[in-house]
């Protein structure tokens, strides 16, 4: 049986955990997400103009060094406990870290698609573990359609155990670019994911986990039931397991904010896909990826961390991806600073994103 968003309960304790609106004091109110640097794996914090807080996702298990980053951008948020987190699908670089974080900062509501579906995925093991956290607390299986019980901030979710929303309002227009997709092997979990629209006044952006090709087209064709958003966050990555063109090119988004590794995504489709994207402004990477090479990469600014060791010389050829839809590859020891893409978003659509290693910024403003 299945919890719904709209039941009292949830809301009045998310009201009740509000914080103070004086974190925003003196500015616009200003919606604030956070990508968090977890080396290939997923962690996205955002953060209500009242100071409600939604995870998306919790890193790699990696002796709580994602935690750790997980945390910082928590306090760095002045928050002191996590409203709501989204655990998007059951595979460890979304689930990892979450036993080390869960002790660090309390978290109120969890939010899934349910229970696992492969024994053999790289975080079945962590799913017990998992739901010792959320017997303590709320728990919601979400539905496509569900709204996130946040003030202020429209988050719905679009995609939840293979199950795909309705259009949304004003979305629905024919997709141009059905006609050319091509099917892609998908494993079990990925296809699975909770996957959220974000409206914030006039800004919009979409996290769709790690939702594959094969989904997208579902979910963009023939209609497109997203219309276009402001900011894709996460692109699984930057692996070509996903990243259509049906739906990258299809969303138009100004900015694409990647959650890639080093070894992780960004290989050369991908980066083709975003860079030929209509609209597309700037693609903002959370790592260096040796599977860009010099030829595909984004430019050094746009990118707030770097590979481990760094060579003389960067090569031109991108290194070999691995299948799409196969194991990842581990993620790096990578323990030194790590740092995080910030976009901070006001209701007229204007939104500046950072970031957090150069202090390189930039602001988007609403075409008059
Ligand atoms: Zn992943």
């Amino acid at each position: 049986m299945r919890a719904s968003f709209a039941l009292p309960v949830v809301i009045g304790a998310a009201l009740l955990a509000a914080a103070p609106v004086s974190a925003q004091t003196g500015a616009a109110p200003s919606l604030r997400i956070y990508v968090i640097d977890v080396e290939g794996g997923n962690a996205t914090l955002i953060v209500s103009p009242t100071g409600e807080s939604l995870l998306i996702d919790s890193g790699n298990p990696s002796n709580g060094r994602d935690a750790d980053r997980v945390a910082a951008a928590a306090k760095d948020a002045g928050l002191t406990q996590i409203d709501h987190f989204i655990l998007t699908h059951y595979h460890a670089d979304h689930l990892g870290g979450l036993p080390e974080l869960a002790p660090k900062l309390p978290i109120r509501h969890f939010i899934d698609h349910g229970p696992n579906i492969d024994p053999m995925g790289s975080g079945a093991k962590l799913e017990p573990i998992y739901q010792q956290l959320y017997a303590k607390a709320t728990h919601t299986v979400a539905t496509p359609g569900d709204r996130l019980p946040i003030r202020g901030v429209d988050i719905r979710v679009v995609a939840s155990a293979g199950q795909l929303a309705k259009a949304l309002p004003g979305a629905g227009a024919a997709n141009p670019y059905c006609a050319a997709f091509k099917p892609a092997d998908n494993n079990l979990e990925d296809p699975m994911s909770v996957g959220v629209h974000v409206t914030f006044g006039r800004f919009r952006a979409v996290h769709l986990g790690d939702l594959t090709k094969n989904k997208e087209f579902e979910l963009m064709c023939p209609a497109n039931r997203l219309g276009t958003v402001d900011v894709i966050l996460g692109a699984h990555h930057g692996q070509a397991s996903s990243n259509s063109p049906v739906l990258v090119h299809a969303l138009r988004p100004r900015v694409v904010i990647m959650n890639n590794g080093t070894r992780k995504g960004g290989e050369p489709e991908v980066m083709q896909t975003m860079f030929s994207s209509p609209g597309l402004e700037d693609l903002w990477q959370m790592h260096f990826s040796l599977l860009s090479g010099q030829e595909y990469t984004s430019p050094g600014m746009y990118i707030a961390n770097g590979v481990d060791e760094q060579p003389a010389a960067l090569p031109i050829a991108p290194a070999a991806a691995p299948q799409p839809g196969g194991p990842a590859t581990p993620a790096p020891a990578h323990s030194g600073p790590a740092y995080w893409i910030t976009v901070v978003a006001r209701q007229d659509g204007t939104y500046t994103v950072t970031n957090a290693r150069n202090g390189f910024s930039k602001t988007y403003r609403l075409a008059k």
